[in-house]
Protein backbone atom coordinates (compact mmCIF):
# COMPACT_ATOMS: atom_id res chain seq x y z
CA UNK A 1 0.00 0.00 0.00
CA UNK A 2 1.65 3.25 -0.91
CA UNK A 3 2.49 6.15 2.09
CA UNK A 4 -0.45 7.87 0.63
CA UNK A 5 -3.47 5.61 1.22
CA UNK A 6 -2.06 4.42 4.01
CA UNK A 7 -2.11 8.05 5.21
CA UNK A 8 -5.76 8.45 4.08
CA UNK A 9 -6.88 5.38 6.35
CA UNK A 10 -5.38 7.03 9.33
CA UNK A 11 -7.66 9.93 8.77
CA UNK A 12 -10.51 7.99 8.02
CA UNK A 13 -10.01 6.24 11.47
CA UNK A 14 -9.39 9.58 13.03
CA UNK A 15 -12.30 11.06 12.27
CA UNK A 16 -13.99 8.46 13.54
CA UNK A 17 -12.05 7.34 16.41
CA UNK A 18 -12.03 11.38 17.50
CA UNK A 19 -15.34 12.43 17.15
CA UNK A 20 -15.70 14.39 13.52
CA UNK A 21 -17.34 11.43 11.02
CA UNK A 22 -19.67 8.67 11.52
CA UNK A 23 -20.86 6.88 9.08
CA UNK A 24 -24.97 7.60 8.82
CA UNK A 25 -26.63 4.64 10.16
CA UNK A 26 -23.74 2.45 10.97
CA UNK A 27 -25.86 0.51 13.87
CA UNK A 28 -27.55 -1.27 10.30
CA UNK A 29 -24.34 -1.38 8.33
CA UNK A 30 -24.59 2.28 7.19
CA UNK A 31 -25.74 3.65 4.20
CA UNK A 32 -23.15 3.88 1.95
CA UNK A 33 -21.51 7.69 0.57
CA UNK A 34 -23.47 9.17 3.03
CA UNK A 35 -21.99 10.61 6.23
CA UNK A 36 -22.62 12.30 9.76
CA UNK A 37 -21.03 14.70 11.74
CA UNK A 38 -19.94 14.46 15.22
CA UNK A 39 -19.61 16.44 17.50
CA UNK A 40 -15.94 17.77 17.03
CA UNK A 41 -17.15 17.45 13.14
CA UNK A 42 -19.85 19.65 13.08
CA UNK A 43 -17.60 22.24 15.14
CA UNK A 44 -15.05 22.47 12.30
CA UNK A 45 -17.83 22.21 9.33
CA UNK A 46 -19.42 25.41 11.17
CA UNK A 47 -16.41 26.90 11.44
CA UNK A 48 -15.26 25.93 7.67
CA UNK A 49 -19.03 27.72 6.65
CA UNK A 50 -18.93 30.53 8.82
CA UNK A 51 -15.21 31.52 7.46
CA UNK A 52 -16.70 31.30 3.57
CA UNK A 53 -19.70 33.09 4.68
CA UNK A 54 -18.00 35.81 5.86
CA UNK A 55 -15.67 36.18 3.45
CA UNK A 56 -18.64 36.22 0.91
CA UNK A 57 -21.62 38.37 2.33
CA UNK A 58 -19.55 40.02 4.78
CA UNK A 59 -16.75 41.30 2.96
CA UNK A 60 -18.19 42.47 -0.22
CA UNK A 61 -20.73 44.96 -0.16
CA UNK A 62 -22.18 43.79 -3.40
CA UNK A 63 -23.04 40.20 -2.02
CA UNK A 64 -26.25 39.26 -0.35
CA UNK A 65 -27.21 35.64 1.16
CA UNK A 66 -30.36 33.33 0.36
CA UNK A 67 -31.28 30.26 1.83
CA UNK A 68 -33.41 28.38 -0.39
CA UNK A 69 -35.23 25.61 -0.05
CA UNK A 70 -34.18 21.87 -1.35
CA UNK A 71 -37.35 21.06 -2.66
CA UNK A 72 -38.21 23.12 -5.66
CA UNK A 73 -40.97 23.03 -8.26
CA UNK A 74 -40.35 20.32 -10.72
CA UNK A 75 -40.29 22.32 -13.86
CA UNK A 76 -37.16 23.89 -12.16
CA UNK A 77 -35.32 20.59 -13.42
CA UNK A 78 -36.51 20.58 -16.69
CA UNK A 79 -35.89 23.98 -17.41
CA UNK A 80 -32.03 23.95 -16.07
CA UNK A 81 -31.42 20.66 -18.29
CA UNK A 82 -31.30 18.31 -15.35
CA UNK A 83 -34.08 15.80 -16.14
CA UNK A 84 -32.39 15.52 -19.87
CA UNK A 85 -28.63 16.09 -19.45
CA UNK A 86 -27.76 15.55 -15.62
CA UNK A 87 -25.88 12.31 -16.33
CA UNK A 88 -23.08 10.49 -15.72
CA UNK A 89 -21.90 7.59 -18.44
CA UNK A 90 -21.39 4.42 -16.96
CA UNK A 91 -19.59 1.66 -17.41
CA UNK A 92 -19.75 -1.95 -16.09
CA UNK A 93 -17.33 -4.39 -16.43
CA UNK A 94 -18.79 -7.71 -16.94
CA UNK A 95 -16.30 -10.38 -14.72
CA UNK A 96 -16.35 -7.81 -11.32
CA UNK A 97 -19.98 -6.94 -11.56
CA UNK A 98 -18.25 -3.09 -10.78
CA UNK A 99 -19.76 -0.25 -12.19
CA UNK A 100 -17.82 2.93 -12.99
CA UNK A 101 -17.60 6.54 -14.10
CA UNK A 102 -16.14 6.01 -17.88
CA UNK A 103 -14.76 9.66 -17.75
CA UNK A 104 -13.65 8.93 -14.44
CA UNK A 105 -11.44 5.57 -15.91
CA UNK A 106 -10.09 7.82 -18.39
CA UNK A 107 -8.85 10.56 -15.82
CA UNK A 108 -7.38 7.71 -13.25
CA UNK A 109 -5.64 6.77 -16.74
CA UNK A 110 -4.01 10.59 -17.44
CA UNK A 111 -3.27 10.57 -13.57
CA UNK A 112 -0.84 7.44 -13.72
CA UNK A 113 0.77 9.44 -16.53
CA UNK A 114 1.37 12.39 -14.57
CA UNK A 115 2.58 10.72 -11.52
CA UNK A 116 4.92 8.86 -13.59
CA UNK A 117 6.14 12.13 -15.28
CA UNK A 118 6.48 13.85 -11.47
CA UNK A 119 8.76 10.47 -11.00
CA UNK A 120 11.08 11.39 -13.59
CA UNK A 121 10.95 15.10 -12.69
CA UNK A 122 11.75 14.51 -9.14
CA UNK A 123 14.49 12.04 -9.84
CA UNK A 124 16.59 14.75 -12.21
CA UNK A 125 15.53 17.66 -9.24
CA UNK A 126 17.78 14.98 -7.39
CA UNK A 127 20.50 14.63 -9.47
CA UNK A 128 20.68 18.18 -10.94
CA UNK A 129 20.35 19.94 -7.40
CA UNK A 130 20.22 23.55 -7.68
CA UNK A 131 20.85 24.12 -11.69
CA UNK A 132 17.71 22.22 -12.33
CA UNK A 133 15.45 24.04 -14.77
CA UNK A 134 11.91 21.87 -14.70
CA UNK A 135 10.37 23.80 -17.41
CA UNK A 136 13.52 23.07 -19.90
CA UNK A 137 13.48 19.60 -18.70
CA UNK A 138 9.84 19.46 -19.77
CA UNK A 139 10.90 20.80 -23.10
CA UNK A 140 13.67 18.15 -23.33
CA UNK A 141 13.45 14.70 -21.66
CA UNK A 142 11.90 12.51 -24.48
CA UNK A 143 10.72 9.78 -21.66
CA UNK A 144 8.48 12.79 -20.27
CA UNK A 145 7.72 14.32 -23.98
CA UNK A 146 6.28 10.84 -24.83
CA UNK A 147 4.34 10.64 -21.86
CA UNK A 148 2.97 14.39 -22.09
CA UNK A 149 1.67 13.03 -25.59
CA UNK A 150 -0.18 10.18 -24.60
CA UNK A 151 -2.43 12.67 -21.69
CA UNK A 152 -2.59 15.56 -25.05
CA UNK A 153 -3.91 12.57 -26.66
CA UNK A 154 -6.14 11.10 -24.47
CA UNK A 155 -7.90 14.45 -23.29
CA UNK A 156 -8.21 15.85 -26.91
CA UNK A 157 -10.02 12.18 -28.19
CA UNK A 158 -11.93 11.93 -24.50
CA UNK A 159 -13.00 15.72 -25.27
CA UNK A 160 -14.59 15.18 -28.81
CA UNK A 161 -16.38 12.14 -27.47
CA UNK A 162 -18.38 14.44 -25.07
CA UNK A 163 -18.56 17.31 -27.80
CA UNK A 164 -20.59 14.84 -30.14
CA UNK A 165 -22.29 12.78 -27.15
CA UNK A 166 -20.69 9.79 -28.57
CA UNK A 167 -20.53 7.10 -26.38
CA UNK A 168 -19.25 4.23 -28.49
CA UNK A 169 -16.30 6.18 -29.42
CA UNK A 170 -15.87 6.74 -25.79
CA UNK A 171 -15.87 3.16 -24.79
CA UNK A 172 -13.42 2.43 -27.91
CA UNK A 173 -11.13 4.76 -26.05
CA UNK A 174 -11.22 2.85 -22.59
CA UNK A 175 -10.57 -0.49 -24.84
CA UNK A 176 -7.85 1.26 -27.00
CA UNK A 177 -6.33 2.47 -24.07
CA UNK A 178 -6.18 -0.82 -22.40
CA UNK A 179 -7.86 0.48 -19.21
CA UNK A 180 -8.34 -2.48 -16.73
CA UNK A 181 -10.85 -2.82 -13.75
CA UNK A 182 -8.85 -1.26 -11.29
CA UNK A 183 -9.93 -3.84 -8.68
CA UNK A 184 -10.39 -7.38 -10.77
CA UNK A 185 -7.87 -6.19 -13.14
CA UNK A 186 -10.54 -7.46 -15.92
CA UNK A 187 -10.79 -5.46 -19.51
CA UNK A 188 -14.26 -7.16 -20.10
CA UNK A 189 -16.67 -3.81 -20.31
CA UNK A 190 -19.67 -3.65 -21.20
CA UNK A 191 -21.25 -0.49 -23.39
CA UNK A 192 -21.50 3.07 -22.01
CA UNK A 193 -25.07 3.69 -20.81
CA UNK A 194 -26.16 7.67 -19.57
CA UNK A 195 -27.49 7.73 -15.59
CA UNK A 196 -29.40 10.62 -14.31
CA UNK A 197 -28.19 11.54 -10.90
CA UNK A 198 -31.19 13.16 -9.54
CA UNK A 199 -33.19 11.67 -6.57
CA UNK A 200 -36.63 11.79 -6.53
CA UNK A 201 -39.70 11.66 -4.58
CA UNK A 202 -43.43 12.19 -4.60
CA UNK A 203 -45.20 15.10 -2.92
CA UNK A 204 -48.97 15.20 -2.34
CA UNK A 205 -51.09 12.57 0.08
CA UNK A 206 -52.50 10.20 -1.79
CA UNK A 207 -50.81 7.90 -4.70
CA UNK A 208 -53.37 9.58 -6.95
CA UNK A 209 -52.68 13.19 -6.74
CA UNK A 210 -49.05 12.96 -5.64
CA UNK A 211 -46.34 14.26 -8.49
CA UNK A 212 -42.84 13.61 -9.07
CA UNK A 213 -40.47 16.25 -7.30
CA UNK A 214 -36.48 16.26 -7.25
CA UNK A 215 -34.35 16.60 -4.27
CA UNK A 216 -31.62 19.47 -5.61
CA UNK A 217 -28.64 18.37 -7.35
CA UNK A 218 -27.66 21.80 -6.91
CA UNK A 219 -27.87 24.80 -4.76
CA UNK A 220 -28.04 27.36 -7.87
CA UNK A 221 -31.25 26.79 -8.67
CA UNK A 222 -32.56 28.24 -5.80
CA UNK A 223 -30.68 31.36 -6.69
CA UNK A 224 -31.44 31.75 -10.07
CA UNK A 225 -35.45 31.62 -9.43
CA UNK A 226 -35.18 34.02 -6.77
CA UNK A 227 -32.71 36.37 -8.79
CA UNK A 228 -35.12 39.43 -8.80
CA UNK A 229 -37.00 39.11 -5.83
CA UNK A 230 -33.64 39.34 -4.33
CA UNK A 231 -32.47 42.05 -6.88
CA UNK A 232 -35.90 43.95 -5.95
CA UNK A 233 -35.72 43.66 -2.25
CA UNK A 234 -31.99 44.43 -1.98
CA UNK A 235 -31.85 47.17 -4.23
CA UNK A 236 -28.54 45.73 -5.61
CA UNK A 237 -27.36 47.00 -8.99
CA UNK A 238 -25.10 44.53 -11.50
CA UNK A 239 -23.10 43.35 -11.15
CA UNK A 240 -24.04 41.66 -7.54
CA UNK A 241 -24.11 37.87 -6.07
CA UNK A 242 -26.39 35.99 -4.23
CA UNK A 243 -24.60 33.50 -1.71
CA UNK A 244 -26.05 30.26 -0.35
CA UNK A 245 -25.00 27.48 1.78
CA UNK A 246 -27.10 24.32 1.86
CA UNK A 247 -27.63 20.70 0.91
CA UNK A 248 -27.51 18.92 -2.15
CA UNK A 249 -28.17 15.53 -3.41
CA UNK A 250 -26.51 13.54 -6.41
CA UNK A 251 -27.14 9.66 -6.82
CA UNK A 252 -23.39 9.11 -7.22
CA UNK A 253 -22.73 6.05 -8.62
CA UNK A 254 -18.61 5.53 -7.85
CA UNK A 255 -19.25 6.77 -4.27
CA UNK A 256 -15.71 6.04 -2.69
CA UNK A 257 -12.95 8.41 -1.18
CA UNK A 258 -15.01 9.27 2.35
CA UNK A 259 -16.69 12.30 2.23
CA UNK A 260 -14.88 13.56 -0.96
CA UNK A 261 -18.16 12.07 -2.63
CA UNK A 262 -21.39 11.38 -1.12
CA UNK A 263 -25.04 11.20 -1.61
CA UNK A 264 -25.76 13.85 0.30
CA UNK A 265 -23.76 16.99 0.58
CA UNK A 266 -23.41 20.60 1.08
CA UNK A 267 -22.43 23.14 -1.22
CA UNK A 268 -21.48 27.16 -0.76
CA UNK A 269 -22.26 28.53 -3.90
CA UNK A 270 -21.95 32.14 -4.84
CA UNK A 271 -23.65 33.35 -8.27
CA UNK A 272 -22.10 36.64 -9.64
CA UNK A 273 -25.16 38.78 -12.26
CA UNK A 274 -22.77 40.49 -14.70
CA UNK A 275 -23.96 42.54 -17.40
CA UNK A 276 -23.73 40.84 -20.77
CA UNK A 277 -19.82 41.12 -22.40
CA UNK A 278 -18.31 41.57 -19.08
CA UNK A 279 -18.55 38.11 -18.19
CA UNK A 280 -15.24 36.59 -18.84
CA UNK A 281 -13.20 39.80 -16.84
CA UNK A 282 -15.27 38.57 -13.82
CA UNK A 283 -14.59 35.28 -14.46
CA UNK A 284 -11.11 35.88 -14.75
CA UNK A 285 -11.98 38.01 -11.25
CA UNK A 286 -13.38 35.46 -9.58
CA UNK A 287 -10.60 32.60 -10.34
CA UNK A 288 -8.22 34.94 -8.89
CA UNK A 289 -10.08 35.64 -5.72
CA UNK A 290 -11.05 32.60 -4.98
CA UNK A 291 -7.44 31.08 -5.27
CA UNK A 292 -6.45 33.98 -2.72
CA UNK A 293 -9.27 32.99 -0.56
CA UNK A 294 -7.73 29.16 -0.30
CA UNK A 295 -4.31 30.19 -0.22
CA UNK A 296 -4.73 32.73 2.67
CA UNK A 297 -5.71 29.71 5.31
CA UNK A 298 -2.44 28.58 4.87
CA UNK A 299 -2.56 24.72 3.88
CA UNK A 300 0.23 25.34 1.47
CA UNK A 301 0.42 27.23 -1.65
CA UNK A 302 1.88 24.13 -3.97
CA UNK A 303 -0.90 21.82 -2.69
CA UNK A 304 -4.09 24.22 -4.96
CA UNK A 305 -4.02 24.33 -9.20
CA UNK A 306 -6.14 25.40 -11.52
CA UNK A 307 -7.52 22.27 -14.01
CA UNK A 308 -9.55 23.95 -17.09
CA UNK A 309 -12.57 21.67 -17.90
CA UNK A 310 -12.32 19.46 -20.81
CA UNK A 311 -15.92 19.23 -21.45
CA UNK A 312 -17.70 22.12 -20.83
CA UNK A 313 -21.36 21.94 -19.20
CA UNK A 314 -24.28 22.53 -21.57
CA UNK A 315 -24.79 26.28 -19.93
CA UNK A 316 -21.26 26.97 -19.65
CA UNK A 317 -18.51 28.97 -22.19
CA UNK A 318 -15.46 28.82 -19.34
CA UNK A 319 -15.22 26.77 -16.66
CA UNK A 320 -12.18 25.60 -14.67
CA UNK A 321 -12.16 23.91 -11.52
CA UNK A 322 -9.69 24.56 -8.21
CA UNK A 323 -8.07 21.12 -7.49
CA UNK A 324 -6.86 20.46 -3.85
CA UNK A 325 -4.22 18.01 -3.38
CA UNK A 326 -6.16 15.60 -1.14
CA UNK A 327 -4.32 12.02 -0.20
CA UNK A 328 -5.64 10.30 -3.02
CA UNK A 329 -4.05 12.77 -5.29
CA UNK A 330 -5.40 16.50 -7.03
CA UNK A 331 -8.98 16.85 -7.73
CA UNK A 332 -11.52 18.79 -7.77
CA UNK A 333 -12.35 21.14 -4.95
CA UNK A 334 -14.38 24.11 -6.27
CA UNK A 335 -15.89 25.29 -9.45
CA UNK A 336 -15.66 28.24 -11.34
CA UNK A 337 -18.03 28.64 -14.17
CA UNK A 338 -19.27 31.26 -16.27
CA UNK A 339 -22.77 30.24 -16.72
CA UNK A 340 -24.07 32.75 -19.61
CA UNK A 341 -27.11 33.91 -19.69
CA UNK A 342 -28.66 30.09 -19.89
CA UNK A 343 -30.48 29.15 -16.33
CA UNK A 344 -32.28 32.90 -16.41
CA UNK A 345 -33.10 32.44 -19.95
CA UNK A 346 -34.44 29.27 -19.18
CA UNK A 347 -36.37 29.81 -16.22
CA UNK A 348 -37.49 32.96 -17.89
CA UNK A 349 -38.97 30.56 -21.05
CA UNK A 350 -40.62 27.79 -18.67
CA UNK A 351 -42.03 29.96 -16.15
CA UNK A 352 -43.15 32.62 -18.98
CA UNK A 353 -42.15 35.39 -16.28
CA UNK A 354 -39.06 38.02 -17.28
CA UNK A 355 -36.25 37.73 -15.60
CA UNK A 356 -34.79 40.86 -16.27
CA UNK A 357 -32.50 44.02 -14.75
CA UNK A 358 -33.38 46.88 -15.81
CA UNK A 359 -29.46 48.84 -16.12
CA UNK A 360 -29.96 52.47 -15.18
CA UNK A 361 -26.74 53.03 -16.99
CA UNK A 362 -27.52 52.09 -20.63
CA UNK A 363 -31.22 52.63 -19.92
CA UNK A 364 -32.02 49.37 -21.58
CA UNK A 365 -33.00 45.95 -19.93
CA UNK A 366 -31.26 42.61 -20.10
CA UNK A 367 -30.96 38.65 -18.77
CA UNK A 368 -28.24 39.06 -16.81
CA UNK A 369 -24.71 36.70 -17.18
CA UNK A 370 -23.70 34.71 -14.55
CA UNK A 371 -20.34 33.80 -12.48
CA UNK A 372 -20.33 31.07 -10.38
CA UNK A 373 -18.37 29.86 -7.42
CA UNK A 374 -19.02 26.57 -6.11
CA UNK A 375 -17.51 24.56 -3.63
CA UNK A 376 -18.45 21.50 -1.90
CA UNK A 377 -18.05 22.34 1.91
CA UNK A 378 -17.05 18.57 2.49
CA UNK A 379 -14.50 18.39 0.34
CA UNK A 380 -13.27 21.55 2.02
CA UNK A 381 -13.78 19.79 5.53
CA UNK A 382 -11.61 17.06 3.72
CA UNK A 383 -9.01 19.63 2.39
CA UNK A 384 -8.75 21.03 5.76
CA UNK A 385 -8.29 17.80 7.90
CA UNK A 386 -5.99 15.54 5.52
CA UNK A 387 -3.49 18.61 5.09
CA UNK A 388 -3.48 19.17 9.44
CA UNK A 389 -3.34 15.63 10.53
CA UNK A 390 0.18 15.19 11.11
CA UNK A 391 2.59 12.12 12.79
CA UNK A 392 5.22 13.87 14.47
CA UNK A 393 8.36 11.83 16.37
CA UNK A 394 8.82 13.65 19.62
CA UNK A 395 12.33 14.04 21.04
CA UNK A 396 11.35 11.31 23.62
CA UNK A 397 11.19 8.81 21.09
CA UNK A 398 7.10 8.45 21.43
CA UNK A 399 4.73 9.54 18.48
CA UNK A 400 1.88 12.44 18.82
CA UNK A 401 -0.98 12.62 16.53
CA UNK A 402 -1.78 16.65 16.10
CA UNK A 403 -4.37 18.26 13.96
CA UNK A 404 -2.57 21.46 12.50
CA UNK A 405 -6.10 23.03 12.15
CA UNK A 406 -5.88 26.73 11.38
CA UNK A 407 -6.88 27.76 14.68
CA UNK A 408 -10.14 29.53 14.22
CA UNK A 409 -11.60 26.77 12.28
CA UNK A 410 -10.57 24.80 15.24
CA UNK A 411 -13.41 22.86 17.62
CA UNK A 412 -12.56 24.55 20.40
CA UNK A 413 -10.04 27.47 20.69
CA UNK A 414 -8.99 26.56 23.67
CA UNK A 415 -8.63 23.61 26.32
CA UNK A 416 -8.70 24.28 30.50
CA UNK A 417 -7.05 21.51 32.46
CA UNK A 418 -6.23 22.01 35.99
CA UNK A 419 -3.68 19.89 37.21
CA UNK A 420 -5.18 18.04 39.78
CA UNK A 421 -9.20 17.71 40.70
CA UNK A 422 -7.86 18.68 44.47
CA UNK A 423 -6.78 21.78 46.59
CA UNK A 424 -9.15 23.99 44.75
CA UNK A 425 -7.81 23.88 41.45
CA UNK A 426 -11.08 22.73 39.64
CA UNK A 427 -12.66 25.42 41.06
CA UNK A 428 -10.24 28.08 39.65
CA UNK A 429 -10.15 26.63 36.34
CA UNK A 430 -13.89 26.34 36.40
CA UNK A 431 -14.09 30.00 37.47
CA UNK A 432 -12.14 30.98 33.89
CA UNK A 433 -13.84 28.43 31.85
CA UNK A 434 -17.23 30.59 33.05
CA UNK A 435 -15.56 33.73 32.53
CA UNK A 436 -14.47 32.50 29.13
CA UNK A 437 -17.09 30.60 27.46
CA UNK A 438 -19.25 33.77 26.15
CA UNK A 439 -16.03 34.73 23.90
CA UNK A 440 -14.90 31.02 22.38
CA UNK A 441 -15.78 27.50 22.04
CA UNK A 442 -13.93 26.12 25.07
CA UNK A 443 -13.15 22.59 25.96
CA UNK A 444 -12.81 21.50 29.95
CA UNK A 445 -10.90 18.37 30.82
CA UNK A 446 -9.90 16.85 34.64
CA UNK A 447 -9.99 13.66 33.99
CA UNK A 448 -6.25 12.03 33.75
CA UNK A 449 -2.42 12.82 33.56
CA UNK A 450 -1.81 16.63 31.69
CA UNK A 451 0.74 14.88 29.21
CA UNK A 452 -2.71 12.74 28.07
CA UNK A 453 -5.14 15.21 28.62
CA UNK A 454 -2.41 17.74 25.93
CA UNK A 455 -2.66 14.83 23.50
CA UNK A 456 -6.16 14.42 23.21
CA UNK A 457 -6.28 18.00 22.89
CA UNK A 458 -3.39 17.50 19.95
CA UNK A 459 -5.29 15.41 18.07
CA UNK A 460 -9.05 17.17 17.77
CA UNK A 461 -6.55 20.48 17.01
CA UNK A 462 -6.95 22.60 20.00
CA UNK A 463 -4.67 25.36 19.50
CA UNK A 464 -4.31 26.46 23.22
CA UNK A 465 -4.25 24.34 26.09
CA UNK A 466 -4.34 25.91 29.59
CA UNK A 467 -3.33 24.66 32.77
CA UNK A 468 -3.77 25.47 36.41
CA UNK A 469 -1.81 24.67 39.29
CA UNK A 470 -1.21 25.22 42.88
CA UNK A 471 0.86 28.61 41.86
CA UNK A 472 -2.11 30.38 40.10
CA UNK A 473 -4.61 30.72 42.66
CA UNK A 474 -1.12 32.53 44.26
CA UNK A 475 -0.15 34.73 41.98
CA UNK A 476 -3.36 34.85 39.57
CA UNK A 477 -1.27 33.26 36.56
CA UNK A 478 -1.88 30.27 34.43
CA UNK A 479 0.43 28.31 31.54
CA UNK A 480 -0.43 28.61 27.79
CA UNK A 481 0.70 25.72 26.09
CA UNK A 482 0.62 26.11 22.27
CA UNK A 483 -0.12 22.72 20.04
CA UNK A 484 1.87 23.33 17.00
CA UNK A 485 4.98 24.45 18.86
CA UNK A 486 4.43 22.88 22.52
CA UNK A 487 6.62 25.61 23.50
CA UNK A 488 4.89 26.98 26.95
CA UNK A 489 4.60 30.40 28.41
CA UNK A 490 3.00 31.61 31.55
CA UNK A 491 0.61 34.59 31.85
CA UNK A 492 -1.47 36.31 34.04
CA UNK A 493 -5.43 35.35 33.90
CA UNK A 494 -6.80 38.61 32.65
CA UNK A 495 -4.22 38.38 29.84
CA UNK A 496 -5.87 35.04 28.67
CA UNK A 497 -8.20 36.02 26.27
CA UNK A 498 -6.34 38.28 24.37
CA UNK A 499 -3.55 35.65 24.42
CA UNK A 500 -6.03 33.26 22.24
CA UNK A 501 -7.89 36.22 20.28
CA UNK A 502 -4.29 37.01 18.87
CA UNK A 503 -4.21 33.05 17.70
CA UNK A 504 -7.59 32.89 16.64
CA UNK A 505 -9.32 36.02 15.64
CA UNK A 506 -11.29 35.09 12.64
CA UNK A 507 -10.75 39.08 11.44
CA UNK A 508 -7.12 38.11 10.68
CA UNK A 509 -8.11 35.88 8.64
CA UNK A 510 -10.55 37.54 6.86
CA UNK A 511 -8.77 41.03 5.77
P1 LIG B 1 -17.26 15.86 -9.77
O1 LIG B 1 -16.68 16.09 -11.13
O2 LIG B 1 -16.22 15.59 -8.72
O3 LIG B 1 -18.41 14.92 -9.76
P2 LIG B 1 -18.82 18.18 -10.27
O4 LIG B 1 -17.99 18.87 -11.28
O5 LIG B 1 -20.01 17.42 -10.70
O6 LIG B 1 -17.89 17.26 -9.32
P3 LIG B 1 -20.09 20.57 -9.44
O7 LIG B 1 -21.39 20.23 -10.02
O8 LIG B 1 -19.25 21.60 -10.11
O9 LIG B 1 -19.25 19.24 -9.19
O10 LIG B 1 -20.34 20.96 -7.92
C1 LIG B 1 -19.62 21.98 -7.25
C2 LIG B 1 -18.86 21.45 -6.07
O11 LIG B 1 -19.69 20.62 -5.24
C3 LIG B 1 -17.69 20.55 -6.43
O12 LIG B 1 -16.55 21.33 -6.71
C4 LIG B 1 -17.51 19.71 -5.20
O13 LIG B 1 -16.69 20.37 -4.26
C5 LIG B 1 -18.91 19.61 -4.65
N1 LIG B 1 -19.48 18.28 -4.94
C6 LIG B 1 -20.04 17.87 -6.09
N2 LIG B 1 -20.47 16.61 -6.00
C7 LIG B 1 -20.18 16.20 -4.74
C8 LIG B 1 -20.39 15.00 -4.01
N3 LIG B 1 -21.01 13.96 -4.56
N4 LIG B 1 -19.96 14.93 -2.73
C9 LIG B 1 -19.35 15.98 -2.15
N5 LIG B 1 -19.13 17.14 -2.79
C10 LIG B 1 -19.54 17.27 -4.06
Amino acid sequence: MSTNQDKFKKIVSHAKEYGFIFQSSEIYDGLSAVYDYAQNGVELKNNIKNYWWSSMVQMNDNIVGLDSSILMHPTTWKASGHVDAFNDPLIDNKDSKLRYRADVLIEDYIAKIETKINKEIAKAKKRFGDAFDEDEFRKTNNRVLENQKKIDNTTSKMKKCFEDDDLVSLKQLIVDLEISDPVSGSKNWTDIKQFNLMFSTSIGASSESASEIFLRPETAQGIFVNFLNVQKTSRKKIPFGIAQIGKAFRNEIIARQFIFRMREFEQMEMQFFVKPGTQSKWYESWKENRMKWHKALGLGDENYRFHDHDKLAHYADAACDIEFNFPFGFKELEGIHSRTNFDLTQHEEYSGKKLRYFDPEINESYVPYVVETSIGLDRMFLAVLASSFNEEELKDKNTRIVLKIPGFLSPYKLAILPLVKKDGLSEYAKKIYDDLKAHFNIAYDEKDAVGRRYRRQDAIGTPVCLTVDHDSIKDDSVTLRFRDSMDQIRVKVSEIKKEIDNRINISNWLS
